[in-house]
């Protein structure tokens, strides 16, 4: 066992405060990661907050909790079976570290959607223990080697690597699935921690790529992230001369909100795909709007390990990451009520360095 330090959440309306927990002995297949930064995400809010009880988490949040699924670190020691890293390099972990293996979805590497559920990073019964995983706002973490990804960026680019580890991949698994690339035409609809990620994955695959934003103040920065064009949601005119153009439009608003503007704008059998978890439904789209066109809509969730680390490798081969503000741990409060306002471009990431250590 190993002594980390984190800073944890013990009930949904008390801030997040340092915590010393233990780490599992290295089972045969771990690795042990020092964590040097940690992204943070709305999931990490809502957790910490409970906000998703009797919905994605059915039993609610466990406490003491320590949210962070956007993990780089570096590794310092090995289980006797672990053969893909060395001491030293340098590795992310993402929302899961674990599941079933043994599934559909398990052996044709799509982990996400495990069918006895992947074991979250954090939240989650382990799947030897029960005991309720922890995840990286903290110094330490052991998880098993299939679920450790290789991190080849140049280093000046580490910090900003985390939040590829969730919105990275959440944007580029359903671009790669519906084929965005030379000859489609993308809608990324929000520009947030994700939706700005989208747009860069989107133009480095060589898709023409249109942005939707509600705020005219984000145009400049839209174009500046890979826009080829931002239209502005709320203006009719501007959402009419868009119609039936759109070979995908991935909408990344966790707010319930109409997505027939959004459907009408696909062409015949163009995909609407939803990847925010609203905590109230949308209200139910037209039928004829999917019927008329012959058109998709579906969901995404985060996306599988193969996958993840073909997202990485592309991302490094280009000096692809996200924009990032770097925080120290004991400002993480600070951090979630300016992510709640969307006041930050595009994420934060804690550095570990910080860390304040419980007496
Ligand atoms: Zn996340
Ligand atoms: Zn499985």
């Amino acid at each position: 066992m190993a002594i980390a330090h984190g800073y944890a959440a013990h009930s949904h309306d008390t801030p997040l405060v340092p915590y010393t927990f233990q780490r599992r002995a290295l089972r045969d297949d771990d690795v042990q990661i020092e964590i040097l930064y940690s992204g943070v995400c709305h999931s990490d809010m809502h957790t910490a907050r409970n906000e998703w009880a009797g919905s994605v988490y059915p039993d609610g949040t466990v406490y003491p909790s320590i949210p962070g699924h956007e993990i780089v670190g570096r590794v310092t020691a090995l289980g006797p079976a672990a053969t893909r890293f060395k001491v030293g390099d340098i590795v992310g972990v993402g929302c899961m570290v674990d599941s079933c293996g043994e599934c559909e979805p398990c052996k044709e590497d799509m982990e996400s959607y495990c069918e006895k559920y992947a074991t979250w990073t954090y939240n989650s019964p382990d799947r030897v223990t029960g005991e309720n995983t922890l995840g990286g706002y903290s110094d330490l973490i052991v998880v098993r080697e299939a679920f450790v990804l290789s991190i080849t960026h140049k280093p000046e680019l580490t910090p900003a690597t985390a939040p590829l580890l969730c919105a990275g991949i959440t944007m580029w698994s359903p671009l790669t699935h519906w084929q965005a690339g030379p000859g489609k035409k993308v809608g990324i609809v929000g520009i947030g921690g994700l939706g700005h990620m989208g747009l860069k994955l989107a133009h480095a695959l060589g898709a023409k790529v249109v942005a939707f934003t509600t705020s005219p103040s984000k145009v400049e920065d839209a174009k500046a992230l890979g826009a080829d064009e931002v239209v502005i949601s709320r203006n009719a005119e501007e959402m009419a001369a868009q119609a039936n153009g759109f070979d995908l439009i991935i909408d990344t608003v966790a707010a319930p909100h109409d997505l027939d503007p959004y459907l009408a704008l696909l062409k015949r059998q163009g995909t609407l795909t939803l990847v925010g978890l609203p905590a109230e439904p949308h209200p139910s789209p037209s039928v004829v709007n999917l019927v008329a066109g012959r058109r998709n809509l579906s969901g995404s969730l985060v996306g599988g390990l193969r996958e993840t680390q073909e997202m990485l490798d592309f991302c490094a081969k280009h000096d692809i990451v996200p924009d990032i503000e770097t925080i120290a741990m004991r400002d993480i409060e600070t951090a979630f009520a300016r992510m709640a306002k969307n006041d930050v471009k595009y994420r934060f990431v804690i550095d570990m360095a910080t860390m304040d250590k419980a007496a």
